[in-house]
């Protein structure tokens, strides 16, 4: 049997597989060495978080029960794509088909930051007052809804092998729960390991409520976006164990930890000068336009 014939006839026991084994072992890691004190109840949080990725992978498999498989399966029968033109060799085209697919996540959620309506989604994720294992599948159901439809579009222009997309949805689960553990590596193993993924520590830099910090380090899996792009940051400015993760604007659980308050957080309060269009122009530069005047 060929690899890609294993896989698709193996998906859901492979990707349940991984998703419990990780799981679980980040959990137990956790409770047994937590990296920074969490500040609100586990059982609390890991109840509405749960329940929020509960009711996202319903609403996932009610709307698109071919999901992203199935979109590539599409795309291959109609010779879509740009790995569909081409003949190249497996291995090849199944990690490069990966990594494209790693890069256009890592945009998708720089974008996700810049524009005002979409943030107020992605709130949702970065209002969690702790992060650990359950932060990282903790989004609202409609940017999970959004997100797969930015997959297909990017698996219709692409055309990856059936493969590299189970590959790639199965790599990007395991990778965000790692890095959204409350774990720490010892310090030479998190250095050498965050050139070929992005570590815990890594990824923390982005849940600080310094908007600086929130706007770096917006990797998943592969850290080699934002070291490309410039939005890289090794450490937070108050180390681990003082930074304060979250949003400034919402620090209360009813509105960060309870699933209808989590759900209800894109449509309340205002956005502030965080998502780029919203950003003004600094006191000096008016200053210095009127004099011009
Ligand atoms: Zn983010
Ligand atoms: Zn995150």
């Amino acid at each position: 049997m060929s690899l890609n014939a294993f896989v698709m006839s193996h998906e859901l026991p492979i990707r349940l597989g991984f998703f419990f084994g990780i799981f679980a072992v980040m959990a137990l890691w956790e409770f047994l060495a937590p990296r920074r004190r969490l500040s609100v109840s586990k059982s609390m949080r890991w109840g509405n978080n749960l329940g929020l990725v509960f009711l996202n992978s319903f609403v996932l498999r009610l709307l698109f029960p071919a999901a992203a498989v199935g979109m590539a399966a599409f795309a291959a029968h109609q010779g879509w794509g740009t790995f569909n033109y081409y003949a190249l060799p497996t291995w090849l085209a199944v990690s490069s088909a990966v990594i494209v697919l790693d890069f256009f996540i890592w945009l998708q959620h720089l974008m996700v930051h810049a524009v005002p309506v979409l943030w107020r989604l992605h709130r949702v994720h970065h209002a969690d007052l702790d992060i650990d294992v359950t932060t990282g599948a903790r989004f609202h159901t409609l940017e999970i809804i959004l997100s797969m439809l930015i997959k297909f579009a990017v698996i219709v222009l692409l055309g990856p092998p059936l493969v590299a997309v189970v590959i790639f949805e199965v790599l990007l689960n395991a990778t965000a729960m790692f890095n959204h553990s409350n774990v720490s590596l010892p310090k030479g193993l998190d250095r050498v390991l965050r050139w070929i993924v992005v570590t815990p520590d890594m990824h923390r830099v982005h849940h600080s409520v310094e908007d600086d910090e929130t706007n770096s380090n917006f990797g998943f899996n592969l850290p080699w976006w934002d070291r490309l792009f410039g939005t890289y940051r090794a450490q937070p400015r108050a180390g681990h164990d003082d930074m304060i993760i979250g949003i400034n604007t919402f620090r209360d659980t009813g509105h960060c930890t309870w699933l209808w308050g989590i759900l209800a957080l894109p449509f309340i309060g205002r956005i502030t000068e965080y998502a780029i269009n919203t950003r003004r122009w600094d006191n000096d530069n008016k200053e210095s336009n009127h004099e011009a005047d």
